[in-house]
Order: C-alpha cells, then sequence, then structure tokens
C-alpha cells in the first residue's frame, strides 16, 4: 500500500496530520489505485517545459476520478482539509504548464479517466463529452460511425481533448477554430458540491442544451474557462459538417517585411468569410523546424540565430519567410468563387507564390496543416523541438488587431526582444476573425540552467515591454499567471476575487489560476 511519508510535500497551510486524513479519505472514496502520492508515481505531474524550478510547480497528490459524484465527493473533503485542488483534463497543456498544477504543493484531480463521448447528433451537428475524451477519440468515433462531420483541434490533437482545450479557451485550424465560441452547455461541479449546468442545462427534460447557448438570465460559461470558480464535468459543442469539397493552400512570401501586406491582403478576405478558417502566418523557424529541422545541423555559434541563416534555411527547404496557410470549404461551386476572389486578391497584391495540395503533394509542413485544417489528428508539431533541443518552451501569446501594422510591429517588437536574451524568434499569427493570435514559442535548452535563466528574463521582458505597448496576452504559462493577471488592471482582479469569496471560501479550487488567488488577496 503506498503511503504518504514524511517526506510527503504538504499544501499550502495544511499541516501533515490532516494531509494524512486527507488521503485516507481519498482513498475510501476512490479506491487505492487512484490516489498517486509516490513520487515515481507523480512524475508525469510534474513535467513541466516552464522556465522556473521543477519544484515550484510539484504536486503532494494525484487523484482520478471517474464519476460526478466522485468530483463532488474530492470537493467535498478537500473543503473539509482546505486542500487546493488543481484540475487537468486530458493533461496535455505543453508550454502552459502540462500537467502539473499551478502553484507547489496543490493536489491534482485528473480527469483522465472520465472519457465517455456522451452524445453525438450529426443531424445538429452538436457533441457532448466527458474531460478525459480526446480528439483522437472523437476522430476514430466520427469514422466508425461514418459521420459527415468534422471536428477543430489544437495542433497536440491525437492527445489533446475538446474539454480541457475549450477551458484554457485554445484555439484551432478549422472555420470552428474559436472553440470558447462553439462550446454551447456546461456541467460544472461548483466549490459547495452543487452541480450546475449552464445555458439550458438547468431545466428538467430539456433537450436544446447543446443547441441554445444562452438560456435565461446571466450567461455565465465564460466565467468558468481560465478560472477557478468549477470543474467542469460535461461540455458540448457545435461540430462542423463535413464539407464535400476541401480546398487547402499555401502562400509562401519571400521577405519578413511582407508581414503587414500578408495580413492587409487576408483581413477582408477572412472577415467576410470567402476563407473561413482560422489562417495561419507561419515564420520561417516555425515552418523549418516542424519539418525537424535542427539549429545544429546550421550552426554551433551560441545566441540568436543571424538573418543569413535564416535566409539560407529559407532557400534550401524551399520556405518562405513567410508562410501563409488557409482553406476553402463547400461545394464545388463555392469553393471554385472563392478560389477566383482568393487567386484575384492575390494577383492585385502582386507577390506571394501559391502552392496548391496538387503541387504539395504528401510533402511537410503543407500535410499537417492540411490535417489540422480539415480535422485529421496529426502530432507533426511538436518538430518544433528539435530546433534547440532541451525540451524547454514557454508559448508568449500576444493578441493583435488584424491589421498590417500592427503586426509587423508585434513582431518586429518580439524578434528584437528574443534576439537580445539570445533566442530564436519562432512565431506564427493565427488569423481570428478580427484578431491576431500572436503565438510565438520561446524555445530553449532546458538542461542549461543559463540558458533557462535566460529564457525566464526574456518572458518577463516580452510581458513587460509589450504591455508597455498596450499589448496583453490571452493565456500563459502558469508560472507567469499572477503577472499577466496584473496587466489587465485592478477592477477586473477585485471583481475576480469577489467571486471567488462567494463561490470558494476555503480557496481549494486551483488557486492561483489567472492569477485568482485568495491567499494572495487583491
Ligand atoms: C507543439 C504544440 C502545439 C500546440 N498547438 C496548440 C494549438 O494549436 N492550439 C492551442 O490551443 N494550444 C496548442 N498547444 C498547447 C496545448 O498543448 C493545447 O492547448 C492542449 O489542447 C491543452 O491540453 P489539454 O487539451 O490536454 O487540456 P488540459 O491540460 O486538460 O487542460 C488545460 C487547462 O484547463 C483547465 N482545465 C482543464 N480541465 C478542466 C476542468 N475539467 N475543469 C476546470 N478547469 C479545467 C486547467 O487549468 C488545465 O490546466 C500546443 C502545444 C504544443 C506542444
Amino acid at each position: 500500500m503506498s503511503q504518504a511519508t514524511a517526506n510527503t510535500l504538504l499544501p499550502r497551510g495544511v499541516n501533515d496530520a490532516n494531509f494524512q486524513q486527507a488521503i485516507a479519505q481519498f482513498r475510501a472514496l476512490l479506491g487505492e489505485e487512484n490516489v498517486l502520492v509516490k513520487d515515481e508515481q507523480l512524475i508525469p505531474y510534474n513535467k513541466i517545459m516552464m522556465a522556473v524550478d521543477n519544484a515550484e510547480h510539484a504536486p503532494s497528490a494525484a487523484v482520478t476520478a471517474t464519476t460526478v459524484e466522485q468530483v463532488q465527493g474530492v470537493v467535498k473533503i478537500c473543503n473539509q482539509f482546505k486542500v487546493p485542488v488543481w484540475t487537468i483534463s486530458t493533461g496535455r497543456n505543453f508550454g502552459y504548464g502540462s500537467a502539473a498544477p499551478g502553484q507547489r504543493g496543490q493536489v491534482i484531480l485528473d480527469l483522465k479517466k472520465m472519457n465517455k463521448i456522451l452524445h453525438v447528433d450529426p443531424e445538429l451537428c452538436t457533441a457532448l463529452v466527458e474531460p478525459g475524451v480526446t480528439y483522437q477519440q472523437l476522430y476514430d468515433y466520427i469514422q466508425e460511425h461514418n459521420l459527415p462531420l468534422m471536428l477543430s483541434f489544437s495542433a497536440p490533437s491525437a492527445i489533446a481533448g475538446p474539454l480541457g482545450n475549450t477551458m484554457d479557451r485554445g484555439v484551432g485550424y478549422t472555420p470552428y477554430g474559436e472553440h470558447f465560441l462553439m462550446q454551447c452547455g456546461m456541467e460544472v461541479v461548483l466549490a459547495n458540491g452543487d452541480v450546475y449546468r449552464t445555458g439550458m442545462g438547468g431545466v428538467k427534460g430539456d433537450n436544446a442544451w447543446q443547441v441554445f447557448k444562452w438560456g435565461y438570465g446571466p450567461t455565465l460559461d465564460g466565467m468558468f474557462t481560465q478560472a477557478n470558480y468549477g470543474i467542469c464535468t460535461k461540455m458540448g459543442f457545435w461540430l462542423m459538417p463535413k464539407p464535400p469539397v476541401f480546398k487547402p493552400f499555401e502562400i509562401k512570401f519571400d521577405n519578413q517585411s511582407d508581414i503587414a501586406e500578408i495580413v492587409e491582403f487576408i483581413r477582408p478576405l477572412r472577415i467576410a468569410q470567402i476563407i473561413p478558417n482560422s489562417v495561419v502566418i507561419a515564420g520561417v523557424l516555425w515552418e523549418a523546424s516542424t519539418c525537424n529541422t535542427r539549429r545544429s545541423d546550421y550552426t554551433s555559434e551560441p545566441g540568436a540565430t543571424s538573418d543569413a541563416i535564416l535566409k539560407q534555411i529559407q532557400k534550401d527547404k524551399n520556405l518562405g519567410a513567410w508562410n501563409v496557410y488557409a482553406a476553402l470549404y463547400g461545394t464545388q461551386e463555392q469553393v471554385d468563387v472563392n478560389w477566383k476572389i482568393v487567386t484575384g486578391a492575390l494577383k492585385q497584391l502582386g507577390k506571394g507564390r501559391i502552392v496548391t495540395q496538387e503541387q504539395a503533394g504528401d510533402t511537410q509542413p503543407f500535410k499537417y496543416r492540411a490535417q489540422l485544417m480539415s480535422g485529421v489528428p496529426n502530432l507533426q508539431e511538436f518538430g518544433l523541438y528539435n530546433w534547440r533541443g532541451g525540451g524547454g518552451s514557454m508559448w508568449f501569446a500576444p493578441v493583435s488587431q488584424a491589421r498590417g501594422s500592427e503586426c509587423d510591429k508585434q513582431q518586429a517588437l518580439a524578434k528584437r526582444i528574443l534576439n537580445k536574451h539570445g533566442l530564436d524568434y519562432v512565431g506564427e499569427f493565427i488569423v481570428g476573425w478580427r484578431d491576431m493570435h500572436h503565438v510565438i514559442d520561446v524555445l530553449y535548452d532546458r538542461s542549461s540552467p543559463e540558458e533557462t535563466k535566460r529564457a525566464n528574463a526574456c518572458f518577463a521582458e516580452l510581458l513587460d515591454v509589450f504591455e508597455q505597448e498596450g499589448y496583453a496576452v490571452y493565456r500563459v504559462n502558469t508560472a507567469f499567471q499572477e503577472r499577466v493577471a496584473q496587466s489587465y488592471g485592478p477592477v477586473k482582479r477585485k471583481l475576480e476575487h469577489t467571486l471567488k469569496r462567494a463561490l470558494d471560501p476555503n480557496n481549494i479550487l486551483a488557486p492561483g489560476k489567472s492569477g485568482i488567488d485568495l491567499a494572495n488577496p487583491f
């Protein structure tokens, strides 16, 4: 029998006797095999990629639940002993905190075993799933049942899941790529153990839970995302009908300075839904690394990679300085008309080399991009970690207007700061309707303490300088959540802490998530 020992890491403010009692109660509730306390059992919950010490995000235990009643039981025990609990669903939040707790000493509530696909409606194009359902599982279900539906998912598609990704307001690459927009109906276990359903979910016998978001009165779904007011145990969302024709394409642009014109070219097409999906504008190093290029193939010099080498890589790998990926969806007639509009606009722009599926064949990175845009899971994007090696990664994700001058300014700013710290700009813009998720992978060698320190300083400077320029990130890794919460101002924080006091007075649900922590009152 595994025992919590004298060496057990205790949660903040919990003494050993109380923690042992909590562990004993978890075991009685969940069974011995679902309560993990030994160091070797906890390794998967402490594999962080952030530039801080693992110890800062070490869990005190991990528990797995399989039913809503068990989740309610966990919450009850946590309240009794004031044990903080950090919930994960599939736990693949790589580069944002992985499966580790936001603060040292929290108990992980791992919901991967709650993995039932509860409902898929091929006519209304909706789904209702439990937290542990992976995108691969849903994809297989859709294939097995031959359903005319298309998924949208984050790049770690096969192993990640819709519920966790949407709770962190992640993005995908189809026309349904803004995942929280497509969410419809949540079931949430509150800190007091109540089971609350959003939207139409509270009405007995109602069957509109997955088709009408708003219900009646305040609409609270958003309040539970990127937050610590509840544990989501079911989520509904909309699926895209599979179009008869899918036409992916790439446009390569040769110069880094082309970014402003690219954005001006894309924006009207995107807002008018001529191009309906989350277009990606990927920089050269993103492209090179996802098809397995290593920095060491080109240079052994420390520091940032020179522009001359970037040009060389571009030439060797036949890449653009910027590479636009988009797709058209619909009937043949619709696609033909929209293709004419896109190619006409490109002709007017007078630059950019267009590549179609027929021309690209099975080559990477076109292949995995086309898969992401058509809902076929793959793991090709993990190639990013080849570039520098050493497993360090933190996403810096400022939001920008979809305006050429803004995107140009942001990429130049980010490159300057990264290069100053001896790191590379490995970035892409993901085009929302009117916004850009500017996503930069701050890649560094985590096996080098010196480089890790530099990456930490670089990330802090990125946040500082971008804030001075009026830009903020939409999501951040758990090491920097408090810092980012500050940039959104005191009124928002005060309100969030007021809600926390009302809903979770014992501060047991994920304290620290998005900077909300009653022990660090605002
Ligand atoms: C190479 C690479 C590419 C990536 N590309 C993308 C991308 O395209 N788009 C994107 O969005 N991300 C991307 N990511 C980041 C991340 O891996 C994905 O967002 C992934 O989907 C998140 O992990 P998950 O789905 O397992 O969610 P989880 O890790 O299960 O959950 C994420 C967070 O949501 C909260 N949460 C989870 N479940 C619950 C619950 N039941 N109740 C309350 N709160 C909960 C927790 O705070 C948790 O930490 C990428 C990462 C890598 C390494």
